[in-house]
């Protein structure tokens, strides 16, 4: 026997005080052997897994686990169905894997629906679409073929890096068709600013929608303060990504969150991006139209000169 009496109750008064619960009898598991499968150390997404389940658990009346399907890695790219409302809105997170301030809020704003959800709605929350880039903490996706920005990798009117090299953005591109997706948040760090279409490389930025746009873009900054405007005006032109898609593709009312004013913010900006932005964006979802647009066409000219101002660094 390895502990005598007095080193067992030790241990376990240790364990406990540390939080290091196991599977088998209060031990912890001792380690597996080096080289073999299980010694693989947990990757950062199988916090993500975690936390989504413990959502699930805690509000199992409204929150239940979904995925949208595997990604280039293998992984099942997991979310939350949120709510058992008619209409069916959606926030995604992390399109670029180092931006975990997105991750963060994502995280915080399903917490936040699974307390309280919205009246009317269904609420699909993404906290990661890119499983490779978020546990390297890497912007791109990278598969066989080389490295792919999942936000320049949709369908769009002025052009694309793409399309849909990355089994992550075609899975999110048929999820928003099959559920009739109406409104949708996704989460970048940083800026900060709340964004609307167009962002393509175009002069023609006005879409038939600017007021409506213009107002959910200030009902989402109410607490945060954020600078507002079309992607194209207020960063730089960039095609392909997942908000023009999505609304010039179906007439989802797509808006783009710059969080906060890093890449990499520590605790304290973490929680203040949580704290100002889960309100704003529950008072956004509670007034997007209950449909699509019908009128999401581009009917403007697209400016080739323009794409070279996309930097891909929000
Ligand atoms: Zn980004």
């Amino acid at each position: 026997m390895k502990y005598g009496m007095r080193g067992v109750v030790l241990f376990v008064v240790f364990n406990s005080v540390m939080g290091m619960a196991s599977q088998t009898n209060g031990f912890p598991a001792p380690p597996p052997p080096p080289g073999s499968p299980s010694a693989a150390v947990g990757t950062k997404y199988d916090e993500i897994k975690k936390y989504l389940r413990a959502i699930e658990a805690q509000f199992p009346h409204n929150a239940k686990l979904i995925s949208i399907g595997l990604s280039d890695s293998g992984e099942q790219i997991e979310g939350l169905r949120i709510g058992n409302g008619a209409i069916k809105n959606l926030v995604v997170g992390t399109h670029h894997g180092n931006e975990y301030g997105s991750t963060e809020v994502a995280k915080g704003f399903a917490r936040s629906v699974a307390e309280t959800p919205l009246a009317g709605q269904t609420l699909f929350v993404i906290p990661v679409l890119n499983i490779k880039g978020y546990n390297s903490g890497i912007r791109w996706e990278s598969i066989a073929d080389g490295s792919h920005d999942p936000n320049r990798d949709y369908p769009g009117p002025c052009g694309t890096e793409g399309p849909f090299k990355l089994k992550s953005t075609a899975a999110l591109a048929k999820f928003i068709d099959e559920q009739g997706i109406v409104g949708s948040a996704t989460l970048h760090t940083y800026s900060p600013a709340v964004l609307y279409p167009w962002g393509i490389s175009t002069h023609d930025l006005a879409t038939p929608y600017d007021p409506l746009f213009k107002q959910l873009v200030a009902d989402a900054t109410v607490e945060s303060h954020y600078a507002t405007g079309n992607s194209t005006a207020l960063l730089y032109p960039a095609d392909g990504t997942f908000e023009d898609y999505a609304f010039w593709k179906h007439g989802v009312w797509s808006i783009l969150f710059e969080l906060g004013s890093s890449h990499s913010p520590g605790n304290a900006a973490v929680q203040e991006m949580i704290k100002v932005n889960v309100p704003g964006m529950r008072r956004m979802f509670d007034q997007v139209p209950s449909e699509r647009a019908q009128n999401h066409a581009f009917t403007g000219k697209c400016d080739v000169r323009l794409m070279g101002l996309d930097r891909h660094d929000e």
